[in-house]
């Protein structure tokens, strides 16, 4: 296997990733992102997922999401639109195939829900971004890693990481598993902590050093969510909407903390400092 090379995200790399807006361009010109999320109760996990994607520029959003969801989400995302996948939760995956899904926020397990979501990875090739329930069912076999699509982005926290891969005794060693296993799934894996590490199938592992303790919060990874499945909508590459996505959102984490304090910065505040970061950035 390769030699791991790491590098830190610093100013100078995400400047060189980010791509401006350009004059000559049309709604056509930046994606289509479909979040797949919710289920009754858990509502807020799409509409996170959803401000996420809106506000991260992707052309054309959509939400699939169940029924219980539509008021709620055609309410507090006017820009995206509905797909009904089901009734409480979501039983039909299907999209559309000029779209970039991002799978797993507030969906739930509902054998029903699993069973389909199996079956929709059984028959699609394109790259994902999963996340949360998505990779929690996932982890009841061992076999279902193989389903994740090449050059996939996966999102797991530390738990959800030990659901999917199993117990490491320290972090250095859970990152050497993360690398043997991004390369033999060949995927993109975000480890989600205090310093966020990304690693990719060749072997690099990029540290991200923006974010707070105040992303300690439920809600937090959906935003991440919308964010990297928006940036993969607009055509960045697997590996700098990873590198981009995660030092955005630790970016408008840390204005949301300038504003609000770690202790009261929501992640519905992180989804509205982005405009800031861009700002900023353009
Ligand atoms: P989740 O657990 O899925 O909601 O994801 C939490 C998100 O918040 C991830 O992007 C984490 O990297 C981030 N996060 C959580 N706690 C901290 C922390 N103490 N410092 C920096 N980032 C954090
Ligand atoms: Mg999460």
């Amino acid at each position: 296997s390769t030699e791991t090379e790491y590098f830190v995200i610093d100013d100078l790399l995400v400047e060189s990733v980010f791509q401006p807006r350009r004059e000559f361009s049309h709604k056509g010109s930046y994606g289509k992102a479909t979040i797949i999320a919710g289920s009754y109760g858990k509502t807020g996990a799409a509409v996170l997922a959803t401000q996420a994607a809106l506000k991260t520029g992707a052309g054309l959003t959509f939400t699939l999401a169940p029924r219980c969801g539509y008021e709620i989400l055609q309410t507090s995302c006017p820009e995206a639109m509905f797909i009904k996948g089901g009734e409480d939760y979501i039983v039909s995956f299907e999209v559309a195939k000029d779209t970039i899904c991002g799978i797993g926020p507030g969906l739930g397990t509902h054998q029903d829900t699993q069973k389909e979501f199996l079956q929709f990875l059984k028959n699609y090739s394109k790259p994902l971004v999963l996340d949360a329930d998505a990779l929690n069912m996932i982890s009841k076999d061992e076999k279902n890693l193989r389903l994740i699509p090449e050059k996939s982005i996966i999102t797991p926290h530390p738990k959800e990481f030990v659901r999917l891969f199993g117990k490491t005794d320290n972090s250095f060693d859970r990152l050497e598993l993360a690398r043997k296993k991004s390369e033999e799934l060949q995927i993109y894996m975000v480890l989600k902590d205090h310093h966020t590490q990304i690693i990719t199938p060749q072997g690099k592992v990029f540290y991200n050093i923006t974010g707070n303790a105040g992303l300690a919060k439920g809600g937090s990874g959906d935003v991440l969510t919308g964010i990297l499945t928006s940036l993969l909508a607009q055509g960045y590459s697997e590996e700098h909407a990873c590198i981009l996505g995660v030092w955005l959102h630790g970016k408008a984490a840390d204005c949301a903390s300038e504003k609000y304090s770690k202790e009261s910065m929501l992640p519905t505040d992180v989804i509205n400092e982005l405009g800031s970061v861009f700002i900023e950035m353009n």
